[in-house]
């Protein structure tokens, strides 16, 4: 479903993207693993085009973002990424604006010729699915944390995307208000939606990862299934790492 060949960036001198290369079938959650700076954020940035890739090639349902180092059309790329949601560590979300009017705005702007009615349908069934419907008329800052990060999801659900990115989504969150954003990324992996997660949950990755690739200074050092990655890390730099989470 998703193709990601020789994909490079770089700031200015430093290579932060070297050479990253996987793909994501449909139904896959795929959890991303690795030390700080190894480039796992810069990676889903690239993916959801909010950085310049620097080479290689990116495709999507078979559509190239970029290939070989060239950009689609601008309409194209947009086409593209409209299929992604995204989820950020800090929540994002705005905070004049109320949990309802957070998910209906966004979604407005891109379905214009939909009546409010509707919107509220939709939108009450995203709040449901987080159990965030009873606070869709309060404000961002009335909410915890794990609250706030579960908005988030809806929001981003709202447009109907075909893969969520979620990049360390509880790693701002206290440890207690942790789990109750982790269940909701897994009641989204039992309806099969396709995710990329970067994340230190070793134990959610464990549970939870179709999945997973060790990132390490730029590079893809180790990937597959959960089992593979936690119980026979092949490479000494994977063992390195895991051995911190023990
Ligand atoms: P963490 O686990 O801490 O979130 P990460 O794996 O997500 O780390 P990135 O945020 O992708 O790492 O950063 C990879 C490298 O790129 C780091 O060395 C970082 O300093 C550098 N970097 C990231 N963003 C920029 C930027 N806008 N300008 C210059 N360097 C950057
Ligand atoms: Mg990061």
């Amino acid at each position: 479903f998703i193709s990601v060949r020789n994909l490079k960036k770089s700031y200015g001198k430093l290579k932060v993207l070297k050479d990253i290369s996987f793909d994501v079938e449909k139904g896959d959650v795929i959890a991303v693993i690795g030390s700080s700076g190894s480039g796992k954020s810069t990676m889903l940035r690239c993916l959801i085009d909010l950085e310049h890739i620097g080479g290689g090639s990116v495709s999507v349902d078979g559509e190239h973002l970029i290939e070989d180092g060239k950009y689609s059309p601008r309409e194209k790329v947009k086409e593209i990424t409209s299929k992604m949601g995204m989820v950020f560590q800090s929540f994002n979300l705005f905070p004049h604006l109320t949990v309802r009017k957070n998910l209906e705005m966004p979604y407005s702007l891109n379905n214009k010729q939909t009546g409010i009615s509707q919107i509220n349908a939709i939108c009450d069934s995203m709040l449901r699915k987080v159990g965030m419907l009873e606070k869709a008329n309060v404000l961002p800052s009335k909410l915890s944390g794990g609250q706030q990060q579960r908005v988030a999801i809806a929001r981003a659900m709202m447009l109907n995307p075909e893969i969520m990115l979620f990049d360390e989504p509880t790693s701002a969150l206290d440890p207690e208000l942790t789990g109750e954003v982790l269940s909701v990324i897994k009641q989204l992996a039992k309806e099969k939606m396709t995710m990329i997660v970067v994340t230190h949950e070793m134990s959610f990755a464990r549970d939870v990862a179709t999945r997973v690739l060790f990132m390490d200074d730029g590079l893809i050092l180790e990937e597959g299934t959960p089992e593979e990655i936690f119980t026979n890390p092949q490479n000494q730099r994977t063992k390195d790492f895991l051995s911190n989470f023990i």
